[in-house]
């Protein structure tokens, strides 16, 4: 079994039904929840766009390889209407990322794992590090909670009252 770190975002639409519905089609067809974050309302990071995300993350149990688990992700990601619009960060009605799959480290045209922005990005950071602040970063070899106190990024990421 392996325990994968994702991180969910979206600006587009019912913001909350989005992620709701993300999570339901991961437990479905992706793994099991094991372990989820609160959820984040955060400033666009690098996007020309007002619209403010919903972000968390969540830890999932998996058989699947990581191309596989990818595909999955990608497929969830288009079912619920994801766009795509080429190169670059556009608003987005459901974004889901692979974190951490367990050690591994993965670089290939299809697949970087650990995700290569996970130190630059708060709001990634402040979500993962809820629930998995002791995660030593396989290549930077420090964990979670220390990536998150040396982060410069300034973007606002505040912790929203949402249950799902
Ligand atoms: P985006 O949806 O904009 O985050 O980009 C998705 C593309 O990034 C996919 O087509 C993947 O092939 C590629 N990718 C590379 N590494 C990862 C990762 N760790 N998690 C999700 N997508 C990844």
């Amino acid at each position: 079994m392996n325990t994968v770190f994702l991180s969910i975002g979206t600006n587009i639409g019912q913001r909350e039904e989005n992620i709701a519905a993300a999570i339901m089609e991961i437990e479905a067809g992706a793994g099991h929840v094991r372990a989820m974050s609160g959820v984040y309302e955060t400033e666009p990071w690098e996007m020309n766009t007002a619209a403010s995300f919903l972000n968390m993350a969540v830890k999932i149990e998996t058989l699947l390889s990581p191309h596989s688990l990818l595909e999955t992700l990608l497929d969830i990601e288009t079912r619920m209407g994801r766009m795509r619009h080429g190169q670059g960060y556009f608003p987005r009605i459901i974004d889901i990322d692979i974190l951490f799959f367990d050690n591994q480290i993965i670089n290939d045209k299809h697949l970087t794992v650990p995700h290569p922005l996970i130190s630059y990005r708060r709001f990634v950071l402040e979500p993962l590090a809820c629930i998995a602040p002791l995660f030593i970063h396989p290549v930077i070899g420090k964990p979670v909670k220390s990536l998150l106190e040396s982060c410069t990024d300034k973007h606002a990421v505040r912790k929203t009252g949402i249950t799902l």
